[in-house]
């Protein structure tokens, strides 16, 4: 609404929009579809004279809109797509754009679903893949075929080993090839990652995670200029009916008003829970990209000036060690959700990885003793004494 507006501003009010009740709350318009006055005035709608218009609430409603535009502000983009889960933001962005016959660069560490759609699905339909490790510069350049390549895919930082992959300079590698850049950016989450700055063009969240942050709906949405969303992602994704639910979108809008706050906090509780596990004799290894241990601290504090909510580790004694620890917990909850309010431990080798083959595993160093963990908003020292008490027992 203002471009003065700075994050948290704009995280309260951008994109509100009142009925003529003057609610102060953002009003849940629970209806699939809205009345028009005459016949006239439902044939200009369909001709879309007015673009801010409501026809049908698959296609667009007034509270997915209002969070469409909060999060579009946030990310410094034109235009948002609400989808009904993070999947379906992928891989609508991905269907929506391709056609048979392209090419596509991916890096290879990436959430499961992903690698399903990416490894799976496009392959069906004539889209040909290459996966790159996403650290290594001269990999993507060697994999991109200029004019053929049409997209370049990658998570900003890596589910489960905290990887992260130079957004400015994969985008300058790609764009040089006429490539579109499509950021999963869920583990840097909204708050850290200035992706579109970077040059970045389409970005993709699960709102699953961070942006509702207390476990409660599934929800995606897609970010970009308003030719990629309007032209090419609208007119897909509302024929194949992926939108995001107007109830959902209230809810991700109430989350979007804490979101930095609640960032931040999670962020500063797992820089204290990554020092804290740093050194201790019966771990393998400590990932935590705000450690200066962290082979890309220095990507890290430029590209997101946070390490972020996540930290990974590795337990010595490999699954029975890890097991032990992950059991002895109490305030630390056993899921794979990531970016809630609750702290979340995670076993991706027997969960969330469980599916891959062990070569695979072991090339994404996805070790039998590796535990990730979503720290949420508890109390740091609570969080410490917790996962200290689980190392005890090792
Ligand atoms: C969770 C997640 C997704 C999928 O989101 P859903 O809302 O579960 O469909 C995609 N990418 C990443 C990196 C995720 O963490």
């Amino acid at each position: 609404m203002s471009d003065t507006w700075k994050t948290r501003t704009k995280l309260v009010h951008e994109g509100s929009r009142r009925s003529q009740y003057g609610e102060m709350a953002e009003a849940i318009f629970l209806t699939q579809g809205f009345v028009y006055p005459t016949a006239e005035s439902a044939e200009a709608r369909f001709l879309k004279t007015e673009d801010d218009e409501f026809i049908y609430a698959r296609y667009g409603n007034p509270t997915t809109r209002m969070f469409e535009e909060r999060i579009a502000a946030l990310e410094g983009c034109e235009d948002a797509f609400a989808t009904a889960s993070g999947m379906a933001a992928v891989s609508g962005a991905l269907t929506a754009l391709l056609r048979a016959g392209d090419h596509v660069v991916s890096a290879r560490a990436l959430f499961g679903s992903c690698l399903y759609v990416l490894e799976d699905v496009l392959g069906r339909f004539g889209v040909e893949v290459t996966f790159v490790d996403g650290a290594d510069l001269d990999a993507w350049r060697a994999a991109m075929r200029p004019g053929v390549t049409k997209a370049v895919f990658f998570e900003s930082m890596s589910n489960p080993t905290l990887e992260l992959v130079d957004i400015a300079a994969v985008s300058a590698i790609a764009h040089e090839a006429g490539a579109l850049v499509i950021v999963d950016n869920v583990f840097s989450t909204p708050i850290f990652s200035r992706a579109v700055d970077l040059g970045a063009d389409v970005v993709v969240y699960s709102t699953t995670k961070h942006i509702d942050g207390q476990g409660r709906a599934l929800g995606g949405v897609v970010c970009g200029s308003r030719e990629f969303i309007r032209k090419t992602l609208e007119p897909y994704m509302k024929h194949t009916g992926g939108s995001m639910s107007p109830f959902t979108a209230w809810i991700m809008l109430n989350g979007m008003v804490t979101l930095d706050l609640r960032c931040r906090a999670m962020a500063d509780s797992a820089l204290k829970v990554a020092q804290a596990l740093e050194g201790d004799a019966r771990l393998a290894r400590v990932i935590y990209p705000g450690l200066e241990s962290h082979a890309q601290h220095g990507l890290a504090m430029a590209q997101m000036a946070s390490g972020g909510t996540m930290i990974a580790f590795e337990v010595k004694g490999g699954k029975d060690a890890a097991f032990k620890v992950i059991n002895a917990l109490e305030v630390i909850k056993i899921s794979n959700n990531l970016g809630d309010a609750k702290t979340i431990a995670t076993h991706p080798a027997t969960t969330t990885h469980q599916r891959l083959p062990d070569d695979q595993k072991a090339q994404l160093g996805i070790t039998p003793g590796l535990i990730r963990l979503s720290v949420g908003l508890e109390d740091a020292g609570d969080l410490i004494a917790d996962l200290k008490r689980g190392l005890d027992l090792i």
